[in-house]
């Protein structure tokens, strides 16, 4: 176990939140798919409208500072254009050495992961489909314009054309064709096989649960984004000679392989991800994703010298981009609003997207349970300022009027 801090949140309560989260540490528990199961499974949590911010989650008992109460596995989660060579594309962990474990056997997958089991993960959502995918040039203007929402867009795609083909999305009944098929490079195969060994952190349904988070309504396409959805269709394109419809793959004998539809045509890829569909699916991203900031120190969870040591490492670093690895979008935790006082810490223990929130401080029944979405370490202006522009709202938490109070008496005196 390794961990981590969400530096847009700017928390570094580390040993209250640590010695919480160790009570509920289990990564390995499966992760509900839908929110209904999620709040189910934490009684703890009341999901309510808010006036002003359309829902929220609120404390259903009294918590006591430190407890874990939200434990999460993303619906999406991408690597930063930057990190994507250092970077686990399934789980977001960083990987040892520089290079990692490329996905597939053609050598030439810009594919990474941390293990066997993100591998066949990714390959049961979207690694099949990416492969065959160019977005070199996509992932370029990523880089050159800081922008990593494309890419959790392309992987969204990728997800959709693998469910499309029938490829890897059902996981029940398919395992026991998959040592029958051996022509390797039929990727009905390897997702088959995939699916087998799928069991890295169970990842939510992006296609249908990114529809249940806010949305803001883009009146205009604003141009850099028609340039970006113009180069990620392009990337899809190679989908539509890889999967046509009576080609190598549809007409491949491994008869004992669910196929699906079997084929994508560059009118389908058109039609599903059109300009409509990009901005809708960005919006959302936008004002929902959690940025990631893995540590590349390697700890022993039960030394908490060494997770000290882990945080002045990160404070100490705070600056440098190589922590940054990525962006990640969930479901359950897309319902927590914001303050600029907020009464949960944001972590990462397994040091990948699997995101925890715990009680920063002890909350009474009835609270609601908030986290900050910006950098909380800014004066009033900065911050209020950072929050109309990103997410379009004026905060009132009780620090802005506050501090809110404090200004304008002085102003007045
Ligand atoms: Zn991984
Ligand atoms: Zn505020």
């Amino acid at each position: 176990m390794r961990r981590q801090i969400l530096a847009a949140s700017q928390l570094i309560r580390l040993p209250g939140s640590w010695a919480g989260s160790t009570r509920w540490m289990s990564m390995t528990a499966a992760v509900p798919s839908t929110l209904d199961e999620q709040l189910a499974n934490a009684p703890w949590l009341q999901l309510l409208q808010v006036p002003s911010a359309g829902r929220g989650l609120f404390a259903a008992t009294d918590i006591e500072q430190g407890m874990l109460l939200i434990e999460e596995a993303p619906l999406l989660a991408a690597p930063s254009p930057h990190a994507m060579d250092c970077t686990c594309h399934h789980c977001l962990r960083p990987l040892a050495g520089s290079s990692g474990s490329t996905s597939g056997s053609k050598g030439t997958s810009s594919l990474r992961f941390c293990s066997p089991s993100c591998d066949a993960a990714a390959r049961q959502a979207w690694a099949v489909a990416a492969e065959r995918c160019s977005f070199g040039a996509l992932q370029q203007a990523c880089r050159e314009r800081a922008e990593k929402f494309p890419l959790m867009a392309a992987q969204l795609a990728c997800i959709q054309v693998q469910r499309h083909l029938g490829l890897g999305s059902s996981s029940s009944s398919s395992s026991s064709s998959s040592s029958s098929s051996s022509s390797g490079a039929n990727p009905l195969a390897a997702a088959t096989a995939a699916v087998a060994e799928a069991e890295g952190p169970a990842m939510g349904d992006p296609v249908t649960q990114l529809r249940h988070l806010c949305f803001a309504n883009m009146p205009d396409v604003p141009q850099p984004w028609t340039e970006l959805h113009q180069l990620l269709l392009q990337g899809l394109r190679p989908l539509s000679a890889d999967f046509k419809p009576g080609g190598d793959v549809s007409s491949s004998s491994s008869s004992s392989s669910r196929r699906g539809s079997g084929s994508v045509s560059p009118e389908w890829l058109e039609q599903q991800f059109g300009i409509e569909w990009y901005c809708d699916t960005l919006a959302r991203l936008h004002l929902n994703s959690f940025r990631v900031d893995t540590l590349p120190v390697h700890l022993d969870p039960s030394d908490p010298s060494a997770l000290l040591k882990a945080a002045m490492a990160h404070l100490s670093d705070a600056g440098s981009a190589s922590h940054r690895t990525g962006s990640a979008a969930y479901l359950l935790a897309s319902m927590l609003n914001h303050s600029c006082e907020p009464c949960l810490d944001v972590t990462f223990p397994g040091n990948n997207a699997v995101a925890s929130f715990s009680a920063a401080r002890d909350i009474a029944r009835g609270e609601e349970l908030t986290i900050t979405y910006i950098d909380g370490g800014q004066g009033l202006a900065a911050r209020q300022a950072a929050l109309s522009w990103g997410y379009g709202f004026t905060c009132r938490c009780p620090r802005c009027v506050e501090e809110g109070g404090a200004e304008a008496g002085s102003s007045h005196q």
